[in-house]
């Protein structure tokens, strides 16, 4: 579905995404864990393009995507382009970004309405079938200032749904929550993975890497020192001594 090709991304002098190389196939979900700033965020952003990378190429179902080439030089495509490319990828942040001033079911109809060019009736009966895969319709009418941390998360991700996208990028959706409103998200996005949905998942929380995952990477300072199959990874026998050590510290 998607494939990275020598990545490299620079702010400064920092190299965030230091040579990636990734292919991820329809249907697959991928953890992706790492110490703070080796570059998780980064490299989501810059599979959405609301991150510009420096140099390497980024495919999606087989069509280069992103950029153009004039003249041998590397110019971003046309905005449009990039719209419609994003509109098939839907991420869900740490921390929600709904917005404040619309209901939860705006929040979700706004998507299909203004991306995707549907009638109001349209966009509110997707919206409604993703509030209730959610479990939130009750809270159709309500704003979001009003809703827990966890129901919260969960409009976000009934959000990014309702634009149908073909996959889906997690970046630490539970991390912003209180322990006890965890599960529910959890839940949510398990409810995804058993559907089919592609998905990348950058977390902290080893237990649901090893739970949703097929495959796991372990990233620090912009490169992956290692990818395995979930259940290799989390195997003691093979995981190698700096994973070892990073586990350790956060279980
Ligand atoms: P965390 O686990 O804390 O979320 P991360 O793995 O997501 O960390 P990134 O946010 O991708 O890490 O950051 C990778 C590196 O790039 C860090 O050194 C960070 O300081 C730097 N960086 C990220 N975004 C920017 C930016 N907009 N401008 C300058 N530097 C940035
Ligand atoms: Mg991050």
């Amino acid at each position: 579905l998607i494939e990275l090709k020598n990545i490299y991304k620079k702010f400064g002098d920092i190299v965030a995404i230091n040579n990636v190389n990734l292919k991820l196939y329809k249907g697959e979900k991928l953890a992706i864990i790492g110490p703070s700033g080796s570059g998780k965020s980064t490299l989501l952003r810059t599979i959405n393009f609301l991150e510009q990378i420096d140099k390497g190429q980024i495919f999606f179902e087989g069509k280069e995507v992103g950029y153009i080439y004039k003249k041998g030089k590397r110019i971003l495509d046309k905005p449009k382009k990039i719209c419609a490319l994003r509109a098939e990828i839907g991420m869900v942040f740490q921390h929600f970004h709904l917005f404040p001033h619309m209901t939860v079911l705006e929040n979700v109809m706004e998507g299909p309405k203004t991306v995707r060019k549907k009638t109001k009736e349209e966009a509110k009966a997707i919206a409604l079938d993703m509030l209730a895969k959610m479990g939130l319709l009750d809270k159709k009418n309500v704003y979001p200032a009003c809703l827990s941390g966890g129901q919260k998360q969960r409009v976000a991700i009934a959000r990014a749904l309702a634009m149908k996208p073909k996959l889906m990028l997690f970046d630490e959706p539970t991390s912003a929550l209180d322990p006890e409103l965890v599960g529910e998200v959890f839940e949510a996005i398990k409810k995804l993975a058993q559907e089919g949905m592609t998905m990348i998942i950058v977390t902290h929380q080893m237990g649901f890497a090893r739970e949703m995952a097929d495959r796991v990477i372990f990233m620090e300072n912009g490169s992956f020192l290692v990818e395995a199959k979930s259940k290799e990874f989390f195997s003691s026998k093979a995981s190698n001594s700096r994973i070892k050590t990073f586990l350790q510290k956060i279980l």
